[in-house]
């Protein structure tokens, strides 16, 4: 069984489960108030009274619960068709404050047009260098959204956005030097000219015309044009430091030249060590510091700002081979670069899981590679309830591994696979919050804890 999910309904999916935990908090800050105010008698009339209200209460949870469904959260609201209310209300899905929406009814038009600014006052050949890092408007309107929320702040004020001042804390900074082009060109240049003799007098042949002779010379013309070249950009995604090289090169002219260009080239550019780190530390600096706030960051934008979503990959540029090899017990190796544990194995809240969640290398982005942590056989790769896109494989002594979350599958249900061979990419399908990879491993069917087999992960 494979299924293929929209790419609307996949964001969606993560979007409304961060949404009703959210409304989840805030529901049980009141209830905790509410609590706290009834006094003793009234508790016991209600005890006494409870298969009577009981019931009733039950329907009204249950209505408002469709209510939220329904209305709550328009998923198809940041499509095409849906009115710019709509799109900004779904937005501030937590704060639908009337008066709000109907004020912000054009937001989305507004932080465009003030994300566009981010290069202003740069010349068209320094613009061409760094569009790459073009603010995303939707980075600008989720940040302003999550840095003046009173759900996720905990505190009980409304609403109120910051655009202009969030854009100049997080628009992008770009250092410059000065460079020098030179163009020589070289052309020969002949021309007829009449012969004389040595006396200074014109020499005719048997026609009567003037003897000519062809006459050489190589032209020689020298340019130079002073440019600037972007020496780092420090924007929210991190710190880009380029690096540039002198190069020669030669070239013919369609008017006849040669040509030789010296100008300084990109060599190589530092990519961040951290991506989102700017970001990170900025939003901490506001408050949020939970790891599902600020994903929820990028997550919004990555759905509402196509554009960023498309450019986020082109970004990203890392070089998975640099990652070093991470050994188990039993030759094992690790199945993905990051390590990092967001969730064990064992007991939780929301019943026992039966393996670790590990989160991504750059947090909420999709796309790390999955290897097999031994050799074997796929004996599942589809679509399971609860595990999203998933793959099982069988190993030698009835153990089996599972990857579960996966954004894509590279391979069949009975291919055999080799030890660190791609067997799909990171993602947030089936019942998942935010991108991660849930890993398994399983003795006989019966689950035990990853984190004993790779001491790296304690
Ligand atoms: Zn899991």
């Amino acid at each position: 069984m494979e299924q293929e999910q929209d790419y609307f309904n996949k964001a969606f999916q993560g979007l409304a489960n961060r949404l009703g935990r959210s409304t989840g908090r805030l529901a049980l800050s009141l209830g905790k108030t509410a609590i706290k105010g009834i006094g003793k008698i009234l508790l016991s009339i209600l005890i006494h009274t409870f298969p009577v209200w009981f019931p009733i209460l039950l329907i009204l949870l249950l209505a408002y619960s469709a209510y939220l469904i329904v209305l709550g959260f328009p998923m198809s609201a940041a499509e095409e068709n849906a009115s710019n209310q709509d799109k900004v209300s779904t937005f501030y899905a937590f704060s639908k404050n009337e008066e709000f929406l109907k004020e912000n009814e054009d937001l989305f038009d507004k932080y465009k047009e003030i994300a566009n600014r981010w290069d202003d006052g740069l010349s068209d050949y320094q613009k061409q260098q760094v569009e790459t890092h073009a603010m995303s408007w939707a980075i600008l309107m989720a940040v302003d959204r999550i840095t003046h929320d009173p759900v996720v702040l905990g505190e009980g004020k409304e609403i109120e956005i910051k655009p202009e001042k969030v854009f100049e804390d997080l628009r992008p900074k770009f250092e410059w030097e000065e460079s020098t082009i030179t163009i020589e060109r070289e052309k020969k240049e002949c021309k007829e000219v009449i012969v004389k003799d040595k006396n200074g007098k014109v020499i005719y042949d048997e026609k009567g015309n003037p003897v000519t002779k062809e006459e050489c010379e190589i032209v020689i013309k020298k340019y130079t044009d002073t440019v600037r070249l972007v020496t780092e950009a420090n924007i929210i995604e991190g710190e880009f430091v380029y690096h540039y090289k002198t190069v020669t090169e030669k070239q013919n002219t369609s008017d006849g030249y040669n040509q030789t260009v010296t100008k300084e080239e990109v060599d190589y550019i530092e990519y961040p060590a951290h991506y989102f780190q700017p970001l990170y530390d900025y939003l901490a600096s506001k408050g949020i510091k939970t790891e599902e706030d600020i994903e929820l960051v990028i997550e919004l934008a990555q759905i509402y700002d196509t554009d960023y979503n498309m450019s986020l990959a082109l970004r990203q540029n890392l070089d998975y081979t640099n990652y070093p090899v991470i050994k188990g017990v039993n030759d094992w190796l690790w199945i993905t670069p990051s390590t990092r544990v967001t969730s064990p194995y064992g007991y939780r809240s929301t019943g026992f899981h039966a393996g670790i969640d590990i989160g991504a290398v750059q947090r909420g982005i999709d796309g790390d590679p999955i290897w097999s942590m031994a050799d074997g056989r796929v004996t599942y790769a589809g679509w399971a309830s609860g595990y999203g896109l998933v793959v099982y494989i069988d190993h030698d002594d009835s153990i089996q591994t599972r990857y579960g979350h996966l954004s894509r599958i590279n391979v069949k249900t009975g291919d055999y696979i080799k030890q660190k061979e791609l067997l799909g990419l990171m993602g947030n399908t089936g019942r998942s919050t935010g991108t991660h990879l849930h890993f398994e491993i399983r003795f006989d069917d019966i689950p035990y804890d990853p984190a004993y087999y790779f001491p790296i992960l304690k």
